[in-house]
């Protein structure tokens, strides 16, 4: 059977927040875009459902402000180090942003781009992409052909796609995992971050949903989890049984659906962001914050950055990786200073003791602590962290 063609200004592989936007932006600003998607929506997507502040500011920017204000926000943050004695912190309500399932999420962000005139085309893989110099770009599915002027990856943390084109170097370095709960889930509108010993740069999360649910999930190194020798199964599942951790309330809540996990791409430097015809965002470039392992509103932002950097090309009719290289750069000036900063912060989360003692300073002084929780939830820069000031006050 011939595969039916397709010919277009813009192709995007994979409609997660990155790519949905992207389209989104192309559409509206004139471009004839098509989206493609392996899955169907609704689809689910591992994750903590965390939408940031950040994340909510986009969200609103393109319409979806009202929508989004019907998810459960924490009003109250609780941080544990790894001897279990938690710190409880209030930072400002507007700085936490929103639990918003995924699967929710993403099916109305690729409904925004199909309603400015994407063009989506779901439950298709792609398998290769063959880039023709001066003939464009050609996007084969199976039964499908798109040829483009231009490509946009946002395939995600695996990354299939992008790594195919040899532009994702590596493998991701964290991985994490979550599952949902329902039941006495403790105080409904407060968040958990619980730093357990043996996970560290990573931890582990109790994000409220609403109606007596709750998001709860584990990430960490990849080389981590495989020292210690553990699965993030079983990780996560000492944790619920450890009544230290929660006072027992998850080991009394049933599990809703099986524990899911994912890889995390969190090295910027590991993915070449744009290339002749090609550009790559959200986590298949890298984006998510290596400290907090939050992704969705670099995936966003990125979705839209790289959308205008395809218009500005389409409007030159300049393809060349020389006319896209301002949008790394960007990507670069953006995200690059923090990520290098957020690297030098987990060597503290590895440490127990050290993290202990942090704790102890933290709970002496509430402004100290109140930043450190902004850093966290992925609210300010962790530089702030690392101003000599702020170490000074840290460490002694
Ligand atoms: C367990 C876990 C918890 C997390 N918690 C949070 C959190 O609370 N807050 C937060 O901000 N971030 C969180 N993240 C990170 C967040 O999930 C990602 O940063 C975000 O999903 C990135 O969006 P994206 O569009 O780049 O990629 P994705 O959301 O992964 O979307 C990629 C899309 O590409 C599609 N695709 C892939 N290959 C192909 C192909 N060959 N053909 C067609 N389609 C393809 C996939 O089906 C998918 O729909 C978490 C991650 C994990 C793993």
């Amino acid at each position: 059977m011939t595969p039916s063609h397709i010919a277009t200004d813009v192709a995007i592989v994979g409609a997660g927040p990155a790519g949905s936007l992207a389209a989104r932006r192309l559409a509206a600003g004139g471009a004839q875009v098509v989206l493609l998607e392996r899955a169907s929506f609704p689809r689910d997507k591992p994750c903590g459902d965390g939408v940031s502040a950040a994340g909510l500011a986009i969200l609103s920017h393109i319409g979806l402000g009202e929508w989004a204000s019907r998810f459960t926000a924490p009003e109250a943050l609780r941080l544990s180090p790894p001897d279990g004695q938690p710190l409880d912190v209030q930072p400002k309500a507007a700085c936490y942003g929103r639990t918003i399932p995924r699967r929710l999420l993403d099916a109305r962000l690729a409904q925004t781009a199909v309603e400015a005139g994407a063009r989506l085309v779901e439950g298709t893989r792609v398998q290769n992409v063959e880039l023709a110099g001066g003939a464009g770009v050609t996007v084969v599915a199976a039964g499908l052909k798109v040829t483009a002027q231009l490509l946009i990856l946002a395939d995600g943390s695996h990354a299939p796609v992008t790594r195919k084109l040899g532009l994702a170097q590596g493998p991701p370095r964290f991985v994490a995992a979550r599952q949902y709960f329902a039941g006495d889930i403790g105080p409904p509108r407060r968040m958990e971050i619980h730093f357990q010993n043996g996970i560290g740069p990573g931890y582990t999360w109790l994000f409220p949903m609403g109606e007596g649910r709750v998001n709860v999930g584990t990430g960490s190194s990849i080389r981590r989890v495989r020292q210690g020798q553990a699965s993030l199964r079983e990780i996560l599942a000492r944790f619920v049984a450890d009544p230290r951790a929660t006072d027992g309330r998850l080991a009394r809540a049933e599990p809703i659906g099986p524990l899911q996990g994912h890889p995390l791409r969190t090295q910027l430097g590991d993915t070449r962001t744009h290339a002749e015809r090609v550009l790559v965002a959200g986590d298949a470039a890298g984006l998510v914050n290596p400290l907090s392992g939050e992704g969705i509103a670099q995936a966003l932002e990125s979705g839209e950055l790289a959308a205008a950097h395809a218009l500005a090309a389409l409007e030159a009719g300049d393809f060349s990786a020389r006319a896209l290289s301002p949008y790394s750069r960007a990507l670069e000036a953006r995200y690059g200073p923090d990520w290098r900063a957020a690297r030098i912060l987990q060597l503290a989360l590895n440490s127990p003791r050290l993290l202990n003692h942090v704790f102890r300073r933290l709970r002496r002084d509430e402004e100290l602590a109140l930043l450190i929780a902004y850093i966290i939830i992925g609210h300010k820069s962790p530089r702030l962290a690392l101003r000599p000031t702020t170490l000074l006050r840290l460490l002694t």
